[in-house]
């Protein structure tokens, strides 16, 4: 899946808009840092060797506002905190340290050349590495992004993702479902994890299980979008509509997964500017693309790609976190695509499943210097209870074994406790 996952173009966008972005070309410091002897304290610029010496107070070198003569011999400069050690001081001697009578200050003795300022370069020096590519770009890098006078940076494109789910069985949230209706929960649950992994999500809504209704759903979204996922309609009943779709549209290169929930998980791939397979009559001959108020720029580069999760809500997130979210930080170019993983002691017996690896939702707690990871109860497919506050997910391989209580295994960390 991965291998068939294109990484975005590079956009160069203003700072505010960087937060959470991933830098697309390494960053090189263009100039050192501090650029010039800059005061770590408030205090008086001398020479070193004019220590215990009644010095003449000459002048005031402020942030921002230098004292342009030189410190001579005999002389002293006020400095404050920021303020560009003079020419001719190689130390600052902090007010705290001095004796001031009139315009007259005495330092203490000896004094040591180069204390009390910052020398040019001392932070960082030109030409320095100072971010690689796939770096996210949170407050201290922003930072240092604005303090090299960067006020844009090369970043990812995020990816556009349409999200859409399916069955005749949903109602929206806030809607009184009637009997047999639920309410669709998974467009909100992926809605979240789209958003937490960088996409930029159009809603669809609910798409019934019809399947001309949701062909033109998918074929107009696909058009905008780099990326479609929908939940439900992907097993193999007569109403599972998605994957027929999908293969009619492009190529369904897995259309199950030996894994535990999420067996009918679907990954295929759309040609970005396949011939319509059913065009659409209200754009006739010459027809401009329709502007895009409000909503999203036409997708680029590639194939699109489309998953179809399965519609049990568990399965949907954790196929989610295992195939799609892999895929989209791929897209946008970060340095790692999976979650970090720990060693944890299993504080239960894992049950294994015979045929499919399962993912086991897990909390983690700290007992002395280890990680315990305790079951989140039933892991029935249905039961969103069983990930809401998962710490990790613990993996069982699949065989008559399982994993014993009190063995050490490597989890992947969805938050820390
Ligand atoms: P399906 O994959 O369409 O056969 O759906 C499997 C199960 O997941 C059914 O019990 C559905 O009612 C449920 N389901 C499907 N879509 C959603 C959804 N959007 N929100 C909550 N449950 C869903
Ligand atoms: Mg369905």
């Amino acid at each position: 899946m991965l291998d068939r996952t294109p990484v975005l173009g590079i956009e160069r966008v203003a700072l505010a808009h960087c937060v959470g972005r991933v830098l697309a070309e390494d960053l090189v410091a263009p100039a050192s840092l501090p650029q010039f002897p800059s005061s770590a304290v408030d205090g008086y610029a001398v020479r070193s060797t004019d220590a215990g010496k009644p010095l003449r107070v000459v002048g005031e070198s402020a942030a921002g506002r230098p004292f342009t003569g030189t410190i001579q011999v005999g002389t002293a400069a006020r400095i404050l905190t920021g303020g560009v050690l003079p020419d001719g001081a190689d130390c600052v001697v902090m007010v705290e340290d001095v004796q001031l009578v009139g315009d007259v200050v005495t330092t203490p003795s000896p004094l040591r050349a180069g204390t009390n300022f910052h020398a040019p370069g001392a932070d960082l020096r030109a030409g320095e590495m100072v971010m690689r590519a796939g770096t996210q770009l949170g407050a201290a890098e922003l930072g240092l992004a604005a303090a090299l006078n960067f006020p844009r940076l090369p970043v990812r494109r995020r990816p556009r993702v349409a999200l859409l789910s399916t069955g005749d069985e949903l109602v929206e949230v806030g809607e009184k479902p009637g009997r047999g209706q639920i309410v669709d929960s998974n467009r909100w649950a992926l809605l979240a994890a789209l958003r937490e992994a960088g996409a930029e999500v159009r809603g669809l809504g609910i798409g019934p299980d019809e399947p001309e209704a949701l062909r033109k759903l998918v074929v107009d979204a696909l058009r905008e979008v780099d990326v479609l996922v929908t939940s439900g309609g992907v097993s193999v009943g007569t109403h599972d509509l998605i994957k027929p779709l999908l293969e009619s549209l492009g190529t369904v290169h897995v259309g199950r997964v030996k894994l535990k929930p999420g067996k009918p998980f679907t990954f295929a791939t759309v040609p970005a500017h396949a011939p319509h397979p059913n065009p659409l009559p209200s754009r006739g001959e010459g027809d401009m693309r329709s502007p895009h108020q409000g909503g999203l720029p036409p997708g680029g580069e590639g194939d699109k790609l489309a998953f179809g999760l399965p519609g049990f809500p568990v399965s949907s997130l954790v196929t989610f976190e295992v195939f799609v979210r892999p895929a989209l930080r791929k897209m946008q170019g970060f340095g790692s695509l999976q979650r970090p993983t720990l060693p944890v002691r299993l504080a239960y017996d894992a049950r294994a499943s015979a045929d499919r690896t399962e993912y086991q939702r897990v909390t983690l707690h700290r007992e002395g210097r280890e990680l315990v990871a305790e079951t989140t109860g039933s892991q029935s497919s249905s039961r969103l209870m069983s990930l809401a506050g998962a710490h990790a997910l613990v993996r069982v391989p699949p065989g008559d074994h399982g994993i014993r209580a009190g063995t050490i295994v490597d989890a992947l960390i969805l938050s820390v406790p």
